[in-house]
């Protein structure tokens, strides 16, 4: 059977490889490493962790990463196999020795009899006669590799920064003091003229909010971060703040445009606006504001907002070195390129951020460059489950920014959170018990989510199976 090639063996190329060679495949894994190296690796070990050694929670009832970590577990992850083989204590999060793990996933591949691995680089597109591709290079993909996508997908459809801005839950924003309004009642493309929500401040809340930016703690670039071009109209909200103290007022929260219903008399000083930002509406970003605030200054400086005081961030905001594909407008349900689908894409450089996430996106484009392979049918997972509700965000559940004012591109890289998943029912208390506290309420939600996707996930692999049962007899 003739191979499928994997561009790149970190956390999402070494799950690839080990899925298919697990389906009976035979893979040829290129990583680069050590002949030439990124800014970030040290070693010459597959996947490599290159800061932190901790894959975040391993609760799978209440914490969306914890699910992603059993539903990889369910679909034997080398990567969950050698980080449960090699864990190191860390309280409720699963934390590795860095060397074992990489250790265990460069022996579990080389020894595989179905895995070949080649040390070379792939400094441009991947040969014609190569029909099944999966490139998963991440995050610092090799310079000659990034020039051949951006020549073939055009040039700002890669990104090498990534500027997110703060992504909220819409059910912690106070709509008692906010409003649903689009400046002038503009519809603009797809939208109703009521698009934004918007977050109302007076003279003396925007002078000590604009205080707050210039005097809270930054994040340092990395001298290697420096020298790559990142000012494409999206200079942190800091250093805005920084030129002036109007210089907010007169752009990303510039009041024009709003009435607010709540106070029709009084008109706001500033507003911050908040864009939706998946389809399901769970989730909306503040527009504009890309930033180097550290993660602690970020949380309580944006709850000083009127209306953002009880605020849960799906992720806070950041400005790093980041390789990463415009992938809902350039990859198709199952990653492939839509452009060129023998080339599918995996990990970081499809927008998911973290090692976890990068891998299971690795586990998922091995299952289906295999499926094909094999002649089977590539069914992608349900919305409900971790794996379909980060493919949901990569593939397609972001809202575009196709004409909108404030960025040409808006999406952007992010971890697994409740917010990408489909709602569930609000829970109840049973009849005759007390009123639910809101701690009470979203430990309910947060369970009724993740055992729904425990259910859906094992249908979906009972699925599959039967599948491949049907096509080999
Ligand atoms: C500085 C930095 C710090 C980070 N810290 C964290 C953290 O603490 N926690 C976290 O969860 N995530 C962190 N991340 C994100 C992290 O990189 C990803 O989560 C994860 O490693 C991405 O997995 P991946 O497989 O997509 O890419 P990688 O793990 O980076 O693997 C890509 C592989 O492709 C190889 N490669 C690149 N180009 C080519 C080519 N042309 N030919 C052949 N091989 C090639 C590289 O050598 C590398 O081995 C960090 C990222 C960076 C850059």
């Amino acid at each position: 059977m003739k191979e499928v090639h994997i561009v790149g063996g970190g956390l999402a190329g070494s799950e690839a490889a080990w899925q298919i060679a697990q389906s009976g495949v035979p893979v040829l894994l290129h990583e680069m490493r050590p002949a030439r190296s990124t800014d970030a690796h040290r070693t010459d070990g597959l996947a490599e962790l290159v800061c932190s050694n901790s894959f975040r929670s391993d609760d799978s009832t209440a914490n969306a990463v914890g699910l992603l970590h059993w539903e990889m577990r369910q679909l034997g992850s080398l990567i969950m196999r050698a980080a449960d083989a090699h864990q190191v204590p860390a309280g409720g999060a699963l934390a590795v020795d860095r060397e074992g793990f990489s250790a265990a996933v460069t022996q579990a591949l080389e020894k595989h009899p179905l895995v070949t691995i080649s040390r070379e680089e792939i400094a441009g597109l991947p040969p014609p006669d190569w029909d099944n591709v999966i490139i998963a290079t991440g995050p610092l993909t090799s310079p000659g590799l990034a020039r051949a996508i951006c020549e073939l997908t055009g040039e700002d459809a890669l990104a090498f920064f990534d500027a997110i801005a703060p992504i909220v839950h819409f059910d912690s924003i106070d709509m008692n003091v906010c409003w649903f309004q689009s400046r002038y009642d503009k519809p603009g493309p797809g939208g109703t003229g009521a698009d934004y929500i918007n977050c109302p401040l007076n003279k003396g809340q925007y002078d000590t909010f604009v205080r707050a930016l210039i005097e809270g703690e930054k994040v340092d670039f990395k001298d290697w971060e420096k020298n790559t071009p990142y000012f494409d109209g999206c200079l942190p909200i800091e250093v805005m703040a920084e030129r002036g103290p109007e210089t907010l007022r007169h752009g990303p929260m510039k009041p024009v445009g709003l009435t607010n219903p709540h106070k029709p008399d009084e008109k706001p000083y500033a507003v911050v606006q908040l864009r939706q930002d998946n389809a399901l509406g769970t989730l909306f970003n503040m527009v504009g504001f890309q930033t180097k605030l550290r993660h602690g200054a970020q949380t309580e400086i944006f709850r000083m907002i009127p209306g953002l005081e009880q605020a849960e961030f799906a992720r806070l905001g950041g400005l790093h070195r980041n390789t990463f594909l415009d992938s809902p407008r350039l990859l198709d349900a199952t990653l492939r390129l839509k452009a060129e689908p023998r080339l599918r894409f995996a990990g970081q450089i499809t927008g998911c951020e973290g090692y976890v996430e990068s891998a299971s996106i690795g586990l998922l484009a091995g299952r289906f460059a295999a499926c094909e392979r094999l002649g089977l049918p590539l069914d992608a997972p349900p919305p409900t489950t971790a794996f379909g509700a980060l493919l949901g965000h990569i593939t397609g559940g972001h809202i575009g920014a196709a004409g909108d004012e404030n960025t040409k591109r808006s999406f952007q890289p992010m971890n697994v959170n409740f917010g990408l998943f489909p709602p569930v029912e609000k829970p109840k208390r049973a009849p005759g018990a007390a009123r639910l506290r809101g701690s009470e309420k979203a430990a309910l939600k947060k369970n009724a989510i993740t055992a729904r996707a425990k259910a859906d996930l094992e249908a979906w692999i009972r699925g599959m199976r039967a599948a491949a049962e049907l096509v080999t007899t």
